[in-house]
């Protein structure tokens, strides 16, 4: 098992992450060590509970009445589902001494999250991402939250788990569609953060379509790294955290305006495509790494262009209500080279027209 310290100032508030193929029963062992007069409980939805009922009630030794199921699916991330399970916990008298396990994928860890960060003023919880997203992405940096009908994640808080646990076993019962939006993430932190690694998934991309374990694992361990040095040197997003939202000021309105029907990873990699015909434009990246990335996206089963149904003119629209954007002025993370990202960005509307425009399917 391979461990990964994420540090959070003060410091009471560090953590860590394991990594390892089987592993879920440490959890069990780490909750006796640290949480023994913890009640436990588990939050997961509808097809984790159906595919890991044996293991839930199993290895991580939860009973009946602790186990806190939810329909899956993006829609659940809400203030009404919130609402809904806090009112379940409350009827089965959920108190303030006890430890919530975040069972599955991004929604549920976003979801939990939020509802530990709130439920009693804040009980703990522990991660255990599912799905190739939550494990390299949304389950590391505490940032917790539900969509609201005006766009994704605008009401959480951050709020950081005891632990996570990734185990990369629970990635063979993932649909491929569900790994490959995973994958959308771990392009992003390699082409913010480290060339070289980039490189490392270009070289062997195919090992990684194929789930090779060993490569899955250097992998998933290098992009949680990343994820958690950038989150350990600005936990509250002052500035260099930006450059997570690479692809995501795009991509997140691509995702709301296509009802959550394109996954967030597919958005995403929309969004980057867009955003670095943006850098080409302002002289940050050359034409040649522009196509550079895009093959290798393309290669990887991601889209890159918007689709027909889609307008341009809505996607500017709803950059308004982007997190980043400061007197409804969208600001951009965009790649300076691959491997570098700058943050704080303004761009010329013309310039976001005609990069749109450029990525039209
Ligand atoms: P994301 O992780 O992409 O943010 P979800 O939490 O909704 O979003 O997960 C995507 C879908 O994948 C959900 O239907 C969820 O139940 C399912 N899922 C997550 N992890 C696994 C897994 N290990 N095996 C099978 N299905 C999974
Ligand atoms: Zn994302």
């Amino acid at each position: 098992m391979t461990e990964i310290k994420v540090e959070i100032k003060p410091q009471d508030n560090d953590y860590k992450i394991f990594i390892g193929y089987n592993i879920l029963t440490e959890i069990r062992k780490f909750i006796d060590k640290y949480f023994s007069k913890k009640r436990i409980v588990l939050l997961c939805d509808s097809n984790i509970k159906k595919i890991y009922k044996d293991i839930i009630t199993g290895d991580l030794e939860i009973s009946k009445n602790n186990i806190f199921v939810f329909p899956k699916g993006e829609s659940s991330k809400s203030t009404k589902m919130k609402e809904k399970i806090e009112t379940d916990f409350l009827n089965h008298e959920v108190d303030r001494n006890s430890l919530l396990l975040t069972f599955g994928g991004g929604v549920t860890g976003d979801l939990g999250g939020f509802i530990a960060a709130t439920y009693y003023r804040g009980i703990p919880f522990i991660q255990i991402p599912t799905s190739l997203l939550a494990m390299v992405d949304s389950s590391i940096g505490g940032k917790v939250a539900v969509n609201h009908n005006m766009g994704k994640n605008l009401i959480g808080a951050f709020y950081q788990p005891k632990a996570v646990f990734i185990d990369t076993k629970t990635l063979e019962t993932l649909p491929q569609k569900e790994y490959i939006n995973g994958f959308s993430e771990i392009i992003k932190t390699a082409l913010i953060r480290d060339k070289k690694y980039f490189i490392f998934l270009k070289e062997n991309l195919e090992l990684i379509l194929k789930r090779d374990i060993n490569i899955v694992q250097k992998m998933i361990k290098r992009s949680c790294e990343i994820k958690a040095e950038v989150v350990s040197l600005d936990e509250k997003e002052g500035g260099l955290r930006k450059i997570l939202n690479y692809g995501h000021t795009i991509g997140h309105a691509i995702e709301k305006l296509s009802n959550y029907k394109i996954h967030h990873g597919f958005a995403v990699s929309i969004g980057m495509n867009i955003e670095n015909r943006i850098a080409e434009s302002q002289g940050l990246i050359s034409s040649m790494e522009r196509k550079e990335i895009e093959e290798f996206i393309i290669r990887s089963g991601l889209p890159v262009k918007i689709p027909k149904n889609i307008q341009p003119d809505d996607i500017i629209k709803k950059l308004k209500y982007d997190k980043k954007s400061v007197s409804g002025i969208p600001r951009f993370s965009i790649l300076k080279g691959i491997g570098n990202c700058l943050f704080d960005i303004e761009v010329d509307k013309t310039v976001i027209k005609s990069s749109l425009n450029n990525q039209i399917l």
